[in-house]
């Protein structure tokens, strides 16, 4: 997202003058079509060119960086998205022409644009004028990068134990227990399903193999802590040997007390095991 947006407004990095005459030629950065054999920057910068033309518009200035047919200036779309070619021919019949060509004094030329419809004219007279070159803007002023993060970012549907895991602890307690969720931590089974050949035991309790349900809840040691911790908080907690059994206990609880330590638990649990087994 930084680099794309770097690449469309600093065109005179070296960077980007590479990467425009390399990828770009004389095509547009918004209709490109990327080549197997180009760059992984190069695809990054590309990934993003809808939600930048969804989220930014374009404020016309001098009008030499932006190209009237090339560029997406009109709330987002193409004006071949918009209007037939036979409308657009009256404007002009070079596909390159920038918005430079239809100014005048700092204003739209109305004797170009009177020759076009009522509908073409408005479309350039709802773009900003500003003084100096042409800028791209946030589509809601004054930007920020946390909106700038929630446009941009994948939203997939919440998991049931997000609240468990980000309930306003520590973060690396948090990232803990995010990362026991996911069963990424470096148990026994982690590093034999990447290819260690290793003979997998609990180091609590000698007896099982270990990964993630036997280290969260499987290990009698374990839950020997969640006994004394649901007894302290007069919580009535079932035996358990899967994570998804405990999570499901977690879930329906009601104490709010006993889903704040829980994170914590996770953490202080995860790093006790590594430095033992160290
Ligand atoms: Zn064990």
């Amino acid at each position: 997202m930084c680099l794309a947006w770097d690449f469309l407004l600093s065109k005179d990095r070296i960077w980007v003058a590479w990467f425009r005459n390399c990828y770009l030629k004389k095509a547009s950065y918004w209709n490109v079509v990327v080549k197997g054999s180009s760059s992984a920057v190069w695809r990054s910068i590309v990934a993003v060119r809808d939600f930048i033309k969804s989220n930014y518009r374009f404020q016309i200035g001098n009008g030499q960086k932006t190209k009237v047919f090339l560029d997406p200036w009109c709330e987002g779309k193409f004006l071949s998205e918009i209007f037939n070619r036979r409308t657009l021919g009256c404007l002009s019949r070079d596909k390159n022409i920038c918005m430079s060509a239809i100014i005048t004094d700092g204003q739209w030329d109305e004797g170009i644009l009177g020759n076009t419809t009522q509908d073409l004219m408005q479309a350039f007279k709802n773009l900003l004028m500003i003084a100096g070159e042409d800028q791209l803007q946030w589509h809601t002023p004054p930007f920020g990068f946390q909106k700038a993060w929630e446009a941009a970012r994948v939203k997939n549907q919440e998991v049931t134990w997000a609240t468990l895991c980000w309930n306003g602890g520590r973060p690396r307690w948090s990232v803990h227990a995010v990362l026991i969720m996911h069963r990424a931590v470096i148990s026994h089974d982690f590093l034999q399903k990447r290819g260690f050949a290793l003979a997998s035991r609990c180091y609590l309790c000698y007896n099982e193999v270990e990964n993630v349900d036997h280290l969260v809840c499987g290990c009698e040691y374990v839950w020997k802590v969640w006994s004394f911790l649901s007894h302290v908080c007069s919580w009535n907690l079932h035996r358990v040997f899967a994570l998804a059994d405990l999570l499901l206990q977690f879930d329906q609880s009601q104490r709010k007390d006993v889903k704040k330590i829980i994170p914590s638990l996770f953490y202080s649990y995860t790093i006790f095991y590594m430095v033992g087994e160290e």
